[in-house]
């Protein structure tokens, strides 16, 4: 049934490839879609899907419309729709994306700068979203915005931009690196270290491999005060998980 071209293990984990935007991890009746990297930033959408009660959960609304609504109808069943955060390239498909749906819109409970309108429900730290008899938790990861989520499920978390294949996401002002490093090291690294990280850009990583690059960046970090682009010193190129 499945239309499966390859696959590959990457941490653990059983990944297959139908076509080369969309990403299917299946995990214990959990499917996990990854459609991306799509539009001008390379963004990644998630459809989080409880297969035997047909419900799914979409994580991001970025650029490339077609691709995106296409995944969203061919899972179906996409009943609630979480923001990672609210930076443009993230909502971009905001209005497509709830014709579709018609699904209520949740964030982070300390995020900011988001019309009223446009927001449904708020997520605190620790919360859990259902999706059919699946939970996901909701992980407070402030740095790259105040109100940065990352949403942790089965063997896998989604990680928005506070963590990439190679290092944080990017921060805007000073004090914000240490802050997204700390949440980096207080809420995701504890995971197993075979857990996928599922990046709101980009390629994925593990766990694994994020640790060994935070503690290389550890011996060789940037002046207090820096903020912007970071990569992990030692990179991951090259590496298989
Ligand atoms: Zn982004």
């Amino acid at each position: 049934m499945q239309p499966q071209v390859r696959s590959r293990r990457l941490g653990g984990a059983e990944l297959r490839t139908h076509v080369p935007d969309v990403t299917v991890f299946g995990d214990n009746g959990l499917r996990i879609v990854k459609i991306g990297p799509m539009g001008p930033f390379d963004n990644n959408a998630y459809i989080v899907r409880d297969v035997a009660a047909g419900a799914s959960l979409l994580v991001d609304m970025p650029l490339d419309e077609t691709p995106l609504l296409d995944a969203i109808a061919a899972e179906g069943g996409v009943q609630t729709i979480i923001a990672t955060h609210w930076h443009p390239d993230h909502w971009a498909s905001y209005d497509a994306v709830r014709r579709a749906t018609q699904a209520p819109v949740l964030v982070g409970d300390k995020e900011i700068k988001i019309p009223k309108d446009r927001v449904d429900g708020r997520l605190e730290d620790g919360r859990e979203v259902r999706v059919g008899s699946a939970r996901i938790t909701v992980l407070h990861t402030p740095g790259h915005t105040l109100g940065s989520i990352s949403l942790r499920t089965g063997r896998a978390v989604i990680s928005g931009d506070t963590l990439f294949d190679g290092g944080p996401g990017r921060t805007f002002a000073r004090g914000d690196l240490e802050t997204i490093l700390a949440s980096i090291e207080a809420k995701l690294l504890p995971l197993p270290a075979e857990t996928v990280v599922l990046p709101g850009h980009g390629a994925n990583t593990t766990i694994g491999e994020s640790r060994h690059g935070f503690d290389a960046y550890r011996l060789e970090p940037k002046a207090a005060g820096y903020f912007g682009d970071v990569e992990w010193p030692a990179s991951n190129e090259g590496r298989v998980g």
